[in-house]
């Protein structure tokens, strides 16, 4: 495990605020829609209104405009004698009249009318009057109606369909709505170069590899060679994976794809298998070329995890499947390299592993101190930096940061000096940047009342002593009661002089005690404690959960492994247990509490022995608000061991050394 910057804070009554966070959109890749998806619906529409328009516009052009009468002019038309034929249709009578012109010649002049009920009474008239009748032939122009009335119905459905599949983004193949969302970069457009990723040497190296391959394929092809198809990046967030697969792509000069496992995933089982062919059969005809894809686990989580109950995950199943099968498919040596992207390589299906697929798993791993102060280096080229900015010192208080949290390090402290109006980043600006990072903004606005003032400072002081005391945690920087970031009150910053990649047994449990120290402390003061501790409590039952399950530390259990996995690479700690006898867990429970009571107890016994120098040093808290620099390091130790500790500190101190 690697060693971070210790911030022992005391935390605000949780119980009472409730917070609402709001989800910031990240840079979620956007995508460009094939055009050819979005003018599916739009086309179809046009289609559609101009065949309904059809339908009301057809029939009026067939046959001439008749003049219309009403029916009574008919009526009497025909018992005038005057009427010669007509054509008679249940909602519309056309019949002739002949008239004769002026000069005397007949003239046949045509009248419609519509009849106003179903008059029974109309063929004995008709035939009364000679008049010879019938009904109209057919409409001619039924046909369109009759057509129309079959086809446009369901073609309203399918064009909803469409409409409604493409707003989701998706539709099944034969549609075409399934395009990738793969973004395209052109040759060399993603500007990124290997010098501007840092402090992973290592995986660089094997990455290099991979740019030559691109380069030049023959030399590799001309012994036979196989060129890899894909390569795993493993690392935790903001490691640079992202920027490594660019930078591959940016060295080669080829067209970088790239798409987030998640986006694979749709609402409609075989999108995203749709999706997968589709992103390489872009892959290829674009190869060489890299694709990357971000957050793998997302689609490449083991299968049949979901168990029969929840009918698996059939869509990210298919969508696997397809993976699996678009790299088995495709000719190692077409130029197409898979890139992809987890920060959990624990729940990955094992197939993505095997030869052929994602055979190459390179580590990208949170830089040491001399990899920090080489990202420093990178991210600071463009930023303004005064002569007493040292970027290895800044390296040293940052241990624990990844590259984005450097990055983001530099860009905050070049903000804060251009508020204070300076003319270069001081030194200053990046310790304020990195306590902003570490622990949020200050909240002076957070008004505390004179008790919870005082119960803060004590807390604090109380982590100090113990802090101080304990060997391996690192130098206590910094104590203050000024509220700072999302609900701690006050904190106490302890940096660890170099960055450590073990921690043993006794430290643990000092740690513990150091956790612990801030409620011990209003335990001795006060006779009571206050809700604030219950993040030290929370991290020091984790951390004893974690000493007895995970590393095997209980005399009682032995070297055995409680948890399951180990989710290296995430920071959050949650391992699933493993299926334990009612016993074990007791055992488990009993030993994680004796750790927790002895840190506690230790605890106690320090500030007991060292009661003057926590008043003292809470008072002068009380009035200066923050402690910190040689002052605070004088007086801190002056802090003594109690006589019964002090030969199990000397035992750890001589260890460590
Ligand atoms: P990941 O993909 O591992 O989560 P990113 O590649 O997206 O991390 O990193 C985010 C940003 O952090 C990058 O754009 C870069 O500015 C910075 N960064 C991360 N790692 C490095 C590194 N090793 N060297 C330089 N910059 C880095
Ligand atoms: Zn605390």
């Amino acid at each position: 495990m690697v060693y971070t910057i210790v911030l022992l804070g005391i935390k605000e009554n949780k119980f009472k605020v409730e917070r609402i966070i709001m989800p910031v959109e990240t840079n979620k890749k956007r995508p460009i829609k094939p055009p050819r998806i979005r003018q599916f619906g739009g086309s179809f529409l046009i289609l559609l209104t101009l065949l309904l328009l059809l339908n009301f516009i057809v029939p009026s052009f067939f046959g001439p405009r008749l003049p219309q009468v009403p029916y009574s002019d008919f009526i009497a038309a025909v018992e005038a004698g005057k009427v010669e034929r007509a054509l008679v249709g249940s909602d519309r009578i056309e019949y002739v009249i002949t008239t004769q012109t002026p000069d005397g010649k007949p003239v046949e002049q045509v009248f419609t009318t519509t009849p106003v009920a179903i008059d029974l009474d109309l063929p004995k008239i008709l035939r009364d009057r000679n008049v010879k009748f019938g009904a109209p032939p057919p409409n001619q122009n039924g046909w369109i109606g009759t057509l129309l009335s079959w086809v446009v119905p369901p073609l309203i459905f399918f064009g909803i369909w469409g409409v409604l599949l493409n707003r989701q983004g998706g539709g099944p193949a034969a549609l075409t709505v399934g395009k990738s969302k793969a973004r395209i970069y052109s040759e060399g457009s993603t500007g990124v170069k290997f010098i501007d990723v840092a402090g992973v040497d290592e995986a660089k190296a094997e990455l290099e590899e991979i740019v030559d391959f691109l380069k030049n394929a023959e030399k590799y092809t001309r012994l036979g060679a196989k060129i890899p198809k894909g390569v795993l990046l493993v690392g935790s967030p903001g490691t640079g994976k992202t920027l490594l697969a660019k930078a591959i792509a940016g060295e080669s000069g080829v067209p970088f794809f790239s798409i987030s496992g998640s986006e694979f995933i749709e609402l409609f089982v075989g999108v995203g298998a749709a999706r997968v062919r589709d992103l390489f059969d872009q892959a290829k005809q674009q190869a060489p070329c890299i694709v990357f894809i971000d957050e793998l686990d997302a689609l490449g989580k083991s299968r049949g995890g979901a168990g029969p109950m929840m009918g698996g995950n059939d869509e990210r199943e298919q969508t696997l499947n397809q993976l699996l099968t678009e790299m088995d498919g495709f000719d190692a040596n077409t130029g197409v390299i898979i890139i992809a992207a987890t920060n959990r390589p624990e729940v990955l299906d094992p197939a993505l592993r095997r030869p052929g697929r994602f055979d190459r798993q390179v580590v990208v791993d949170r830089p040491d101190k001399i990899g920090r102060e080489a990202i420093l280096k990178v991210h600071a080229r463009n930023v303004k930096l005064a002569d007493d900015v040292n970027l290895g010192t800044i390296a040293t208080r940052t241990p624990g940061f990844a590259g984005a949290d450097l990055a983001n390090l530099v860009n905050e402290a070049a903000l804060l000096a251009a508020r204070q109006n300076r003319q270069a980043v001081m030194m200053a600006d990046f310790n304020e940047g990195i306590e902003r990072l570490v622990a949020g903004l200050e909240k002076r606005s957070r008004v505390l009342n004179e008790t919870e003032k005082k119960t803060v400072a004590y807390h604090e002081v109380g982590h100090a002593i113990i802090g101080a005391l304990m060997p391996g945690a690192g130098k206590v920087e910094k104590i203050s009661v000024v509220p700072r970031g999302v609900g701690a009150l006050g904190y106490t910053i302890q940096m660890p002089e170099e960055d450590r990649f073990l921690m043993i047994e006794d430290e643990i449990r000092g740690r513990i005690a150091t956790l612990l120290g801030g409620r011990s402390a209003e335990e001795i003061v006060f006779g009571k404690v206050s809700t604030g501790a219950s993040d030290d409590i929370q991290k020091a039952t984790d951390l004893a959960e974690r000493a007895v399950t995970l590393y095997g530390m209980s005399d009682e259990l032995g070297p055995v492994a409680f948890e399951k996995t180990q989710q290296e690479f995430l920071d959050v700690y949650s391992n699933p247990r493993r299926s334990v006898s009612p016993k074990v867990a007791e055992v488990i429970d009993r030993e994680m509490k004796q750790i927790v009571d002895n840190a506690h107890h230790i605890a106690l016994s320090i500030l007991h022995e060292n009661r003057d120098l926590l008043e003292e040093t809470a008072h002068e808290l009380l009035q200066k608000e923050v402690l910190e620099g040689t002052q605070l390091r004088e007086s801190l130790k002056q802090a003594k061991a109690p006589a019964e500790l002090d030969e199990w500190l000397r035992t750890i101190r001589d260890r460590l050394s």
